[in-house]
């Protein structure tokens, strides 16, 4: 897959750009459900990264109040009201640069033991990660992990300068090879280009396997960071995005993520429209507001979604690769889809010759 497929993917007009996600996320996801996950801050502020987007940067003066790492009592508390929430999912972030082999990395341990004994799936984010401490972590229980490339590689010295981009990449490579899902994705609107934006979706959807989850996230502007001023992200820029992320990456859950309390109810509908298919359900996320459980059920109800079962999804993704689809050229077999589907709808008397569209964007 190319910069230019992807970027002619991004461009196509909206009303063919959710049809070309829709047909991807009928046939690999389930196309009504939505994964309910809660992510809680295990470890909250201090960081030595100056990642400028982040309230939890101990570079930036924000409202949040440092707290060490809770106990493992308290944290499975949230675990089972999670659960019995609804929640499919319990991720764990710590405010850290890395994770070193002490004592708080060992409770950890014993809190991926604790919280996949409640039954949901295990995710941390806890910084980077060695090849060692990644295998503890797979070892222990732990589903996936989450490393967010945030942005493209150019942009990316913008926002971070204390780790590279390439750390980033050996930490996803140590948490695949260990055995547990990569979930990875980035955050829209902190001054980025559209570039940019397609760059990441690039090196996202580049990689072998691809990531297993891949969030989406709208900047939260946080005063007192380096990106207090940035405007929220605009909403078909961030549809687009969704619906290219869905096409590119058809066997990936697709993240609607932060900035949510930012988004209309029918905003977010078109995110679903567009492929997005797992939210988190919780007034927090880490440490900025998060929508209210009970609207997220409310307009879930709305629209006739049902909470998705993660083990569902991966007996889809499972079917969907036994019949064939590879996707290795997903932007020529859905053009072509596509085609034939508008043709037969219209039997041509829209008057447009939707073929000849078709060998338009394919050149
Ligand atoms: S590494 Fe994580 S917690 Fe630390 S500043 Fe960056 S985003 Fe915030």
């Amino acid at each position: 897959m190319t910069l230019d497929e992807i970027r002619d993917i991004y461009n196509l007009p909206i009303t063919t750009l959710i049809f070309r996600a829709q047909q991807v996320h009928q046939k690999y996801q389930d196309p009504a459900g939505v994964q309910l996950c809660t992510l809680k801050s295990i470890k909250t502020g201090r960081c030595s990264e100056d990642c400028a987007y982040c309230p939890q940067s101990a570079h930036n003066q924000t409202f949040v109040e440092p707290e060490v790492l809770l106990d493992t009592p308290m944290i499975l508390k949230d675990a089972q009201a999670a659960k019995d929430g609804g929640a499919s999912r319990f991720c764990m972030g710590a405010a850290w640069r890395r994770v070193y082999n002490t004592k708080q990395f060992d409770n950890i341990i014993e809190t991926v033991k604790g919280v996949k004994d409640i039954g949901l799936e295990v995710c941390c984010t806890l910084g980077m990660l060695d090849a060692a401490q990644a295998m503890r972590l797979k070892e222990a229980g732990c589903d996936v992990y989450n490393h967010n490339l945030d942005t493209s590689r150019e942009y990316y010295c913008k926002i971070i300068t204390t780790r590279s981009y390439d750390d980033r990449l050996q930490t996803i490579q140590n948490v695949r090879d260990a055995g547990m899902e990569v979930c990875s994705g980035g955050i829209l609107g902190m001054g980025e280009s559209i570039e940019d934006r397609l760059k990441l979706l690039l090196e996202l959807a580049s990689m072998s396997p691809q990531p297993d989850s891949v969030p989406i996230n709208a900047l939260v502007a946080v005063k007192g960071t380096p990106l207090e001023d940035q405007k929220f992200v605009d909403s078909f820029e961030f549809v687009r995005m969704i619906a290219t992320a869905r096409i590119i990456m058809p066997k990936a859950m697709v993240r609607l993520s932060a900035g949510r309390t930012e988004m209309n109810d029918e905003m977010q509908a078109l995110c679903y429209l567009a492929g997005a298919n797992s939210i988190f359900l919780g007034d927090k996320l880490l440490t900025t507001a998060n929508p209210n459980a009970t609207d997220d059920r409310q307009l879930l109800d709305k629209l006739g979604l049902h909470a998705l079962n993660p083990d569902d999804a991966r007996k889809i993704h499972a079917a969907a690769d036994a019949e064939g689809h590879t996707h290795e050229d997903p932007f020529a077999e859905h053009l072509e889809e596509g085609a034939s589907s508008w043709a037969h709808a219209c039997e041509g008397e829209c008057g447009h010759d939707h073929e000849a569209e078709v060998e338009t964007a394919k050149a």
